[in-house]
């Protein structure tokens, strides 16, 4: 499992007091999250789909000192969403950030394309985001504060070849972003959302070399990102110097969209 390798140029009590839950947080982008927050003293929610892969990350947060509460959850069954959010208050007694990152590919033509990889895609990263800002609204409107962060991609603005579903989705959650950020603005809360480019983690090292020095040719920083790159433009946005900022989307590509 990796955890966040590039120490934190942030202050470490910046987020303390406040909680967070972080979606898809066993391995890569999440697990960066986690820690990054954890490190400026939040208090941790990490939820992934399985007890095992969570209790990962669970005790390796532990063993840092950090307070965190792992559990199961799928953001794609509502139900689920509902305990872990339940959960979390129950635990910490507040909710401050969220961080909407799980995600899914199921890459094929369109052409080819199957319904239920659509439909599988759709539902982790589009519905599952929506289903975890729509519980987060109301302890957040009862605090008349919240950040919530929303994990897109810079295919969600580019498209890509073989990638529909998750394009569609991602794009999605731009939209989804600027509208929540719209009707929850007087009450305190931020939303906002980061398009990270190509960062090496699992989802990515399934795609072949070739096609990976094509994808560099594309970057004019000519490298790779790494989670914990994703992990300090969530830390900007979750925190105080980012009061001022809503229904944004924040690239973190290595100018890879422009
Ligand atoms: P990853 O595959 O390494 O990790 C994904 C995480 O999400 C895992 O912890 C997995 O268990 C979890 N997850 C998947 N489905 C879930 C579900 N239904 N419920 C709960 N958890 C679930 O991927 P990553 O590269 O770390 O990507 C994290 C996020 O960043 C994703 O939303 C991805 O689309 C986005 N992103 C990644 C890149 C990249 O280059 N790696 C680029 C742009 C966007």
């Amino acid at each position: 499992m990796d955890m966040a390798t590039v120490k934190s140029i942030f202050k470490d009590d910046m987020l303390s007091g406040k909680t967070a839950i972080v979606t898809g947080a066993s391995r890569g982008i999440g697990a960066a999250i986690a820690h990054r927050l954890c490190e400026v003293g939040a208090n941790v929610t990490v939820c992934s789909r399985s007890t095992e892969s969570v209790s990962q990350i669970e005790s390796a947060l532990k063993e840092k000192g950090y307070t965190v509460n792992a559990m199961a959850a799928d953001v794609s069954l509502k139900a689920d969403v509902e305990a872990l959010v339940k959960e979390t208050i129950a635990q910490f007694s507040q909710i401050d950030i969220l961080v909407n990152n799980a995600g899914i590919t199921r890459d094929m033509l369109l052409m080819r394309l199957k319904d239920e990889d659509w439909d599988a895609v759709l539902q982790t990263n589009l519905t599952g985001t929506m289903y975890c800002s729509r519980e987060v609204l109301r302890p957040m409107i009862r605090q008349k504060s919240g950040r919530i962060i929303n994990i897109s991609s810079v295919v969600g603005l580019m498209g890509n070849v073989g990638q529909a579903s998750y394009a569609a989705a991602k794009a999605g959650i731009i939209g989804l972003t600027k509208t929540i950020a719209k009707e929850v603005g007087t009450r305190g809360i931020t939303v906002n959302a980061i398009a990270p480019g190509f960062i090496t983690t699992d989802m990515t090292a399934k795609i072949p070399e070739d096609l990976q020095n094509k994808i560099l040719e594309l970057i004019p920083l000519q490298n790779f990102g790494i989670p914990e790159d994703i992990a300090d433009a969530v830390c900007f946005l979750a925190s105080d110097a980012a009061r001022y900022i809503t229904g944004q989307t924040l690239q973190v590509d290595g100018g890879m969209a422009m």
